[in-house]
Order: structure tokens, then sequence, then C-alpha cells
């Protein structure tokens, strides 16, 4: 299936001159789609790949109608289709990202990893590609060294219910690493920590999410554990603007830490999203997964000194406009309904 876009003039401001041919796997998704928006409105010429798994066309359904942006349905594991164009950049986001999902089929998680990123290669090779590849901050796994700087090597178990996510992102970090040292490729790995934002699914299955989906609907908040272990959580928009500039970066080598260390525990995000939107729901304390990290910051040391970078956005102002997103498309409550 292939949605070919109406014409439309470019975004303003745009330079024809670094109009660019890119690729974006896993482009409808949560991230995938916040960064395909971000390439478009800059002029260049984006072909989103997806098979819809956990994305939807409906993610970049106000994309297709521009000139420069092409839907198409696809599974990563398989070679790129030759009648795609040549591409200067390949952005590697296809995989699973929620552990409900990673972990409902982790044979195909691990696969998506390892034929995904191989099908990248293989493509970046013949068009003389630059990579970028999503990884995270899982390949730190339940971290023994905090916060989390690139150089630590982590704590993860290989064969726990999180491995087929953390060590599939593991061995992706391994086999693009020495590809683009063997194979003369100039590849760009982004570790990313939690982030959150508009357009993430309602029952996508990760805590932020899920608290603003059951604070709107009057449901319980679902706390696991007793609500003492942290993440640092970090706004979409801040995470794209980290990912361009890491793409453009010159020097820079080896993964960098992208994330918002302004660090949470679990329970207090289930307090402010409760306050937040009002609602009446109870917080409620569910079983802790097995081998859930405790806790998750990022040193962003290095993105500072080589990128610039630092997230802009808080907490409390992205959780308002994640709320206000969820608001907006949850379908609108009864009378009957207790919030
Ligand atoms: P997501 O689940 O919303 O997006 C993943 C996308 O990949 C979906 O559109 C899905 O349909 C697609 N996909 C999955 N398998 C595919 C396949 N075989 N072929 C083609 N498409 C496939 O998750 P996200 O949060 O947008 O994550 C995007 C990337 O960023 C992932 O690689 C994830 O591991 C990484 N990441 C995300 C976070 C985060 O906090 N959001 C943190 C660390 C890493
Ligand atoms: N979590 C929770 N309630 C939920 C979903 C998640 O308490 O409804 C917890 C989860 O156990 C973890 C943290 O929130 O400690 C972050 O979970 P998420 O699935 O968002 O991402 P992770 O960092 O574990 O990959």
């Amino acid at each position: 299936m292939i949605f070919l876009a109406q014409p439309d003039a470019p975004a303003s401001g745009t330079d024809l001159r670094a109009r660019k041919s890119i690729a974006v796997t896993g482009g409808a998704g949560f991230l995938g789609s916040h960064l395909c928006r971000a390439l478009v409105d800059r002029g260049h010429d984006v072909v989103c790949l997806d098979n819809f798994h956990t994305g939807s066309a409906s993610n970049v359904e106000d994309l297709c109608a521009r000139a420069n942006f092409t839907l198409f349905a696809h599974d990563a594991t398989l070679p790129f289709p030759d009648t795609l164009p040549r591409f200067d950049e390949i952005w590697n986001l296809a995989c699973p990202a929620s552990p409900v999902h990673y972990q409902s089929d982790r044979v195909r998680t691990l696969l998506v990893c390892c034929d995904g990123a191989r099908r990248v290669i293989e493509r970046a090779r013949t068009d003389g590609a630059a990579v970028f590849h999503a990884s995270t901050s899982e390949v730190y796994g339940d971290p023994e060294v905090h916060p989390q700087r690139e150089d630590y090597v982590g704590h993860v178990n290989p064969i726990g219910p999180r491995a087929c996510y953390d060590e599939g992102k593991r061995f992706v970090e391994a086999l693009l690493t020495d590809a683009a040292e063997q194979y003369g490729i100039r590849l760009r790995m982004a570790r990313i920590f939690n982030t959150y934002g508009p357009r993430m699914h309602p029952d996508d299955g990760r805590v932020v999410s899920n608290f603003v989906v059951q604070a709107l609907r009057g449901e319980d908040l679902t706390v696991y554990g007793d609500g003492t272990q942290t993440r640092s959580f970090c706004y979409v928009d801040d995470l794209v603007a980290g990912f361009l500039a890491l793409m453009a970066a010159e020097t820079v080598s080896g993964p960098v830490n992208l994330g918002n260390p302004a660090e949470i525990p679990v329970e207090h995000l289930a307090e402010t999203v409760v306050e937040m939107t009002g609602s009446r729901s109870a917080i409620v304390h569910r079983p802790l997964p097995v081998h859930d990290p405790r806790r998750r910051r990022p040193d962003i040391g290095r993105a500072l000194a080589e990128l610039g970078w630092r997230p802009r956005i808080g907490l409390r102002e992205g959780l308002e406009r994640t709320i206000h997103d969820f608001e907006t498309r949850l379908a609108p409550r009864t009378p009957a309904d207790p919030v």
C-alpha cells in the first residue's frame, strides 16, 4: 500500500541545497511520526516504511498530503524494495518499544532488531547512505551505576523477559558499529531514555500513556510495585531536536544518551497526572514486573558538550500537552462516567 502525496510547497525557510532523500523505518510509530514530520517540515523527501505492528497510518495521515512524504507498507526484516529511490539517510526506528508489546512475541522482537539492522546496512552500502539508529537506555539494563554514562557497559540478564529488547538493541549497537567501521558507513546512535508525548497509542502500555488514559477515563492508576522506582521522562519535541542535532554532528562517534535527566519516582508521576487532569481516579498498586529496572537517569554531558543539546520542556509542560492530546483523541465521556 502506497499513499502518494499531493504536490505541496516546501516549508518556509527550507534550504533546498540541503534537501535529502530519507528513509525512516518504523516511521508510523510514536517517535517515528514526530521525526517524519520534522524532516518533512525541513523540506526533505521522506519515505516512511512501516508494517503497522505497533504504529498506525493515522499517525502520519496529515503528512500524506505533502508532496515530499510517502508512506510505504513494508516489513523492516525484509530487503528494502528496489522501487524505492536512492537514500542519503536511513533512520532505523522499527521495533516495538513498550514492554507489553515487545514481550508479546519475543522472538519477533529479536528478529526485527537484528534483521532490521541487517537490511539497513545492506541498503546503506548500496546507496552510500548515512545511518541513524534508535538505541535505548535499556542497553544499561538494571543499572548499578547512576546516572548512566555512555561508557557504562550495563547490567543485563541475557535470558530474562526483557532480554529480547535489551539484548536485541545491544546486538544492533555491536552490528552497526562494526558495519560502520568495516564498510565506511556514517553512523549515529542515540540511546533514548523514556520519551512521551502526543500520538502515543492509548493501548501502548507504557507508564505515561497508561496513567493519562486511566486518569481521563476515571479508572484506577496502576502503579507497579511500591512506585519508588524511577524513570527520567523526556518530552518528544526535545528528543527529536536531539535526533536532528546528532545526525547533523560532524565529529561525534559512538552512542549518545538523549533524555531528560530529571529523575521521577513512578508514584510521583501518578500523583502529578491525577492532579493535572483533575481526575477522581484512585492510585492502586499492582505487582512489579520481573526485572523492572530500579533507577534510570541519563548523564547527558556528552550530548551537551558535543551537540549543544539539552531538553527544554519540563515534566508539567510536557504532560499538559500530552493530556490535551489524549483528551482530543479519547472517546467523549458519557454522563454516567465517573470523572
Ligand atoms: P512505537 O512502538 O510507537 O514505534 C515502533 C514502530 O516500528 C511502529 O510504527 C511499528 O509498527 C514499527 N515496526 C515494528 N516492527 C516492524 C517491522 N518488522 N517492520 C516495519 N515496522 C515495524 O515505539 P516508539 O516509542 O516510537 O519507538 C521507536 C524506536 O525508538 C524503537 O526502535 C524504540 O526501541 C526506540 N526507543 C524508544 C523509546 C521511547 O521512550 N519512546 C526509548 C528508547 C528507544
Ligand atoms: N509502570 C507502572 N504502571 C503502568 C506502566 C508502567 O507503574 O501502568 C512502571 C513500570 O513498572 C516501570 C515504569 O513504570 O517501573 C516505566 O515503565 P514503562 O513500561 O513506561 O517503560 P520501561 O522504562 O520499563 O521500559
